[in-house]
């Protein structure tokens, strides 16, 4: 399977990229299926766990 990444020129200061090269959160979006909200963590293609600045907070009257 190929897969054509594309190479933004530049990305934003809060980007991240996991240590495969992949850009996991372009500054906008976080692209991963999988995210763990409480862990602020978002899993990448290379099935590693990636810190991302996802803020997710439950009201749930505690
Ligand atoms: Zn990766």
């Amino acid at each position: 399977m190929t897969v054509a990444a594309p190479k933004p020129a530049q990305l934003p200061a809060d980007a991240v990229k996991c240590h495969c090269g992949f850009v996991i959160y372009d500054g906008e979006v976080v692209r991963s299926r999988v995210l763990n909200p409480h862990k602020q963590l978002a899993k990448c293609r290379c099935k590693a766990w990636v810190k991302v600045p996802v803020g997710y907070s439950f009201s749930t009257g505690k």
